[in-house]
């Protein structure tokens, strides 16, 4: 590590971060993909408890001052029948709701509820899309909307590395959004990673370089910039994906602020401070109370691998003390 502290850019210290995992039915299969994030096994909780819970960060934030940013995942979370529901009853509270999903809703749904998002974040998976006009359609709904940031993924599957390529030279040269060629790791939505698909060093090349479009639209930047503090003196702004491609991920022995700007809820409805799991669940989204952390926690989780996760403050301990046991990732 050459720097010792990562804070969040833009207007993070306004929102309280609430990454959700909300259903495990996707209409795709991907072969990198865990079965429990598509075969629909893990039941969502009824939307009472989903709408109650949302009621409860509210009131959090409203005692700490701060707005909820929601940041839905599945699964195909826009295939849920009460979705549309769900963000009415955020954004117009003046929270905000992020989504990560293959854009294969229809066009009606995009167009419906487009205004309600203020972030979506669409994955382009080679094995299971259907209509690569379609997705680029749904880009194009998400590029007018003047509130909705679009960033798309692309997932590499390296024996299929050159269609996917092409599809994001085509995004690009058709939607102003930003664009990651994301690689592909083994043990995606199990139990952790434990290790990187094969690439030839040019394809390594080519992920690292490749980006989509800038674009300036005046919203909110709740998460996923992060200001980095280096040894030098410098401070640079590096995205999650610049830091987890550049392999800058490891924060055993520093201080952690996730439970404490963010949390993240489990498909059961379970609340940890974040994915790393680190110290267990504080609590679920069926209790009376909505009771969080106040002290950050110090990390012992070898590679800290999620977006959400990186975007919690982290400082280095100057005294690194006694560290307790690495924990399994
Ligand atoms: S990777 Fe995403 S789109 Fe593919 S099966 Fe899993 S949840 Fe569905
Ligand atoms: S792995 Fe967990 S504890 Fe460690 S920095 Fe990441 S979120 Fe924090």
């Amino acid at each position: 590590m050459d720097f010792f502290k990562l804070s969040n850019a833009g207007n993070a210290k306004e929102y309280f971060g609430v990454n959700w995992a909300l259903t495990t039915k996707c209409n795709y299969r991907c072969s990198y993909c865990h079965p429990d994030l598509y075969n629909g096994k893990i039941k969502t909780a009824e939307f009472e408890v989903i709408s109650n819970f949302v009621d409860k960060v509210f009131e959090y934030c409203d005692k700490k001052g701060l707005k909820p940013f929601f940041e839905y995942a599945g699964g195909e979370v826009t295939y849920l029948k009460w979705f549309g529901d769900l963000l009415s009853l955020i954004s117009p509270r003046g929270g905000l709701v992020s989504i990560i999903s293959n854009a294969s809703s229809s066009l009606d749904w995009w167009n419906k509820h487009v205004h309600n998002l203020h972030g979506v974040y669409l994955s382009f998976h080679v094995e299971g899309i259907k209509d690569i006009e379609h997705f680029i359609q749904v880009a194009e709904i998400i590029e007018k909307s003047p509130t909705t940031h679009l960033h798309v993924n692309v997932m590499m599957l390296p024996e299929r590395f050159a269609e996917c390529f092409a599809f994001a030279e085509k995004l690009r040269s058709r939607v102003e959004c930003t664009i990651a060629l994301q690689p592909l790791y083994y043990g995606f939505g199990g139990a952790g990673i434990t290790g990187k698909y094969p690439y030839t060093t040019e394809q390594e090349e080519i992920m690292k370089s490749f980006r989509g479009r800038s674009y300036q639209k005046d919203i909110p930047e709740p998460r996923g910039s992060m200001m980095v503090s280096m040894d030098n003196g410098e401070v640079l702004k590096k995205s999650t994906f610049d830091l987890l491609i550049e392999e800058k991920t490891n924060f055993v022995g520093w201080d952690c602020n996730a439970g404490i700007e963010n949390i993240v809820v489990t498909f059961q409805g379970d609340i940890y401070r974040a994915w790393c799991m680190q110290d267990g669940p504080i609590g679920t989204i069926f209790d009376a109370q909505l009771e969080l952390p106040a002290s950050p926690m110090l990390c012992r989780t070898k590679i800290c691998q999620c977006g959400a996760d990186i975007c919690s403050t982290k400082v280095k301990r100057k005294v690194r003390g006694n560290i307790p046991q690495l924990v399994a990732v």
